[in-house]
């Protein structure tokens, strides 16, 4: 069978006890049928679900003895409207992040600039030129602005947008490298993250893996060398995003590689990640200009160092890029208007000289964090009630989202003790505040807060052993 039904394992033999007291459980319809369920304005699916799980809990209860007697029917309506209470809640709520991680993967990567924002809002609630030409009045091209854009800051050739880097990867694998042996370097077989490894990506692309040089070390004359033994026609650099090989190292470097290719006649593919544009804010990240440079086609995250929405980005040369767009692939992976919309006010964002959040936290200056930590601390400390307290920390940091490995992006905090009670106390707060316990202290790291983030922590805290919220 193509799938396995989920079995509930049955004991057998239960006691009589227990089925007796199981055929006392109230019944679905009467439990459903009664006011403060009937009357309670909620969604009827989701009362009916609730009721079933009220009944289910009692059910298990019962059968493992953790319970005694199955609940009358105003009991298990109760249990049941807790439930559905909670049930109606929306599950993807805002959070505060004070974790001092700006592309903290988990938290959503990048926030999106006001710009950005503010046109996702506009095409989300409205009909928009999505695919239509105003001049012209014709049918027009989907991502032809922000490939536009994308051209304008990088001087690439040709670039196409998709859903997201692994996206990316996969399409531009598919498209120029099935059947062809591609070299890469054994430092550089890599797993990304939810069970997306380079390998793997590339057996389903119809690439054939030779691997090159060692863990450690990779020459660039290992490369010429799978090249010259006719192994493989292709070169793929993978940056190794989310970890770092530190001590007796070696790797070919984009140049390098790069007139390797153009030696060879071979095509250079390269996924780069993370994306930075060069402005020398991102210390050890290869920028996309110098990717484009020497890569025939090159693919990033839009989510991470550029600070934008969740898109894959690809950029290189006219002839591979054309390959790629005609592809079909393309149209199974295309973005869509939210994305885009996002994509094309973060580019202008970059275009015009304004930061996106995610990369004015990452170049934050240290005096200026300090400061904030310090007022976030006066701020607080006198709202701590007796056996709490609140200092100024040093925060230790990373940027996160796989990008920047390695380099650790200290900031300042608030530390809070006691570290657990408040900081599930923060989590569960109307709008969740996360933070990071280090050292038996809750810190909040000023890094990543947003304009108006310190109101919430200061009204939650002043709530804290009060009525609550
Ligand atoms: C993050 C990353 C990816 C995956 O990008 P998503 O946009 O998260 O799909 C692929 N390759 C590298 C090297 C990365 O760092």
């Amino acid at each position: 069978m193509w799938y396995t039904a989920r079995e509930t394992p049955k004991k057998k033999g239960g006691c009589a006890v227990a089925k007796h007291k199981l055929s006392q459980l109230p019944k679905m319809d009467r439990l459903l049928a009664r006011e403060e369920l009937a009357g309670c304005g909620l969604p009827y699916p989701l009362v009916r679900r609730a009721a079933r799980q009220a009944l289910e809990e009692a059910r298990q209860g019962l059968l493992a003895g953790s319970r005694d007697r199955a609940p009358t029917e105003a009991e298990a309506a109760a249990r049941t409207l807790a439930l559905a209470q909670a049930l109606s809640r929306p599950g993807l709520v805002r959070v505060i992040n004070a974790t001092g991680v700006p592309l903290h993967t988990n938290l959503g990567r990048s926030p999106l600039s006001p710009r950005a924002a503010q046109a996702v809002q506009e095409a989300a609630a409205g009909y928009c030129c999505l695919e239509y030409d105003l001049a012209s009045g014709r049918r027009g091209s989907r991502t032809g602005r922000v490939e536009e854009l994308l051209r304008t800051l990088t001087e690439a050739e040709g670039a196409c947008v998709v859903n997201n880097n692994a996206a990316a990867v996969l399409l531009m694998l598919s498209v120029l490298t099935p059947g062809l042996g591609v070299a890469i370097s054994r430092g550089e077989l890599v797993e990304i993250g939810g069970a997306f490894r380079v390998p793997d990506i590339m057996a389903r692309s119809g690439a054939r893996l030779v691997e090159v040089g060692t863990t450690n070390k990779t020459r660039l004359s290992d490369y010429a060398a799978a090249l010259d033994a006719g192994a493989a026609q292709a070169l793929l650099k993978v940056h190794p995003s989310n970890f770092k090989v530190v001590g007796f190292t070696q790797a070919a470097e984009l140049p390098q590689l790069g007139e390797l290719a153009r030696q060879k006649n071979v095509p250079l593919l390269c996924d780069l990640g993370s994306g930075a544009l060069s402005t020398g804010r991102f210390p050890g990240e290869p920028t996309m200009e110098e990717a484009v440079h020497w890569a025939d086609v090159v693919c990033f995250s839009g989510d991470k160092l550029l600070g934008g929405p969740q898109a894959g980005i690809l950029l290189g040369r006219a002839a591979p890029m054309a390959r790629l767009k005609s592809d079909p692939l393309v149209r199974a992976l295309r973005p869509d208007k939210l994305t885009l919309a996002a994509l094309e006010a973060t580019l202008m964002d970059w275009r015009d000289g304004t930061l996106p959040p995610a990369a004015a936290m990452l170049g934050a200056d240290g005096d200026a964090l300090r400061q904030k930590a310090e007022e976030l601390v006066a701020r607080l400390d006198p709202l701590c009630p007796p056996g709490c307290v609140c200092q100024l920390a040093k925060s230790p940091g990373e940027a996160g989202g796989g990008s920047m490995p390695g380099i650790s992006l200290p900031g300042w905090a608030a530390a809070l003790t006691p570290a657990e009670e408040l900081e599930s106390f923060f989590r569960g707060w109307e709008i969740p505040v996360i933070g990071h316990i280090h050292k038996g202290r809750l810190l909040l790291d000023v890094r990543t807060l947003l304009p108006g983030d310190e109101d919430v922590i200061a009204a939650a805290l002043s709530r804290w052993k009060g009525e609550g919220p």
